[in-house]
């Protein structure tokens, strides 16, 4: 079918992995080897890992597994911890330099690596994007499995396109990457923005096996993806404060008929009760409004600093030649 090898990068955002990076890393090498003798890749294939500002020693792991094997480990280090998204896009972007797709994969590896070789046959066959979609998430605590089914569902009523159970497990090709370059956004969610991309897209399934240690991702930073996820690429929550503020100016005319009504007709006017409910009512719409509105202004206010989303303070760059030990 194809008939070349293709010089891909494994791409893995490292935060505080150091009690299975090493680990991680050798079973990963060890699918390159198995994908390279299989022809599917070409020997120079590599692992590059960013260190996404790590307090233990995954650095270290990093430099030493670079020592060990420089053509087939390289890393980057982010000079503070920035996030998941954040240090998976330095890794991607510096993988450019060196591969001509890459695929981004979690240190714990969750995701199944044996459809890795799927991957690369969909890069061969010509597409620029391929996403690993889960088949199922048993594996999953059932907290993180409905909230992340929820999180889909209210990504998809407002509007914003996604690919249903799929996180950052894809391979792309250099060109892809190029245009992911192009998207200058600070809230970062990278699941949302590689859809707009385009280019020929195709979609491996597989199953996603449970964790080896707790993860890093907790319920607080699970909500903050979504909620980046939903005022990054949708303007629906404001629609919704507009069809608010209609239906509240309806109300609020039909009060006032009320009102006039029993003045005229001489019935005793609203008092206290009334009063309290109304202002307690519209206080409260107003203030969630203004509440998401300055949702919306705080991140215009980030995006139009044009801050850097990363700074890499060291590179471990991998040098060509012999991948075998
Ligand atoms: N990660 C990161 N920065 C962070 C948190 C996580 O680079 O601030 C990395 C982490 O090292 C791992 C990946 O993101 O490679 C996913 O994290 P985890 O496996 O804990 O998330 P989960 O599988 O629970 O979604
Ligand atoms: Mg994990």
């Amino acid at each position: 079918m194809q008939n070349r090898a293709a010089v891909i990068a494994l791409v893995v955002p490292c935060y505080n992995e150091s009690a299975i990076l090493e680990e991680s890393a050798r079973t990963l090498s060890a699918k390159l080897d198995e994908m390279a003798a299989s022809a599917l890749v070409d020997a120079s294939s590599m692992i590059l890992m960013a260190n996404d500002g790590s307090t233990d020693n995954t650095w270290e792991i990093i430099s030493r597994l670079h020592d060990e094997q420089p053509g087939r480990f390289s890393g980057i280090r982010l000079a503070a911890n920035r996030g998941h998204q954040a240090a998976l896009l330095a890794g991607l972007m510096e993988s450019r330099k060196h591969a001509e797709a890459s695929i981004s994969l979690d240190a714990d590896l969750q995701d199944d690596i044996n459809v890795l070789p799927q991957f690369v046959t969909e890069y061969l066959s010509g597409h620029d994007i391929v996403y690993g979609v889960r088949s199922d998430r048993s594996s999953d605590t059932f907290l993180k499995r409905t909230t992340a089914q929820g999180f889909y569902r209210l990504l998809g009523w407002m509007g914003v396109k996604t690919i249903y159970n799929h996180a950052d497990f894809r391979l792309m090709s250099r060109r892809a990457l190029d245009a992911l370059s192009e998207y200058r956004e600070v809230n970062l969610y990278l699941r949302g923005l590689v859809p707009l991309i385009g280019f020929g897209q195709a979609i491996v399934t597989y199953s996603r096996k449970p964790t080896s240690r707790p993860t890093h991702y907790p319920l607080t930073k699970m909500l903050l993806l979504a909620w980046d996820g939903i005022t990054s690429f949708s303007v629906r929550p404001i629609r919704i404060i507009t069809l608010a503020g209609l239906v509240a100016l309806a109300v609020c005319i039909a009060m006032l008929l009320y009102v006039l009504y029993s003045k005229f007709f001489g019935y005793t006017v609203a008092g206290w009760t009334s009063l309290t409910v109304v202002i307690l009512l519209f206080s409260g719409i107003q203030l969630v409004s203004i509440g998401i509105i300055g949702e919306y202004i705080a991140k215009t206010y980030m995006e139009v600093k044009q801050r850097p989303r990363y700074l890499i303070s060291e590179r471990l760059e991998p040098c060509s030649g012999d991948n075998s030990k």
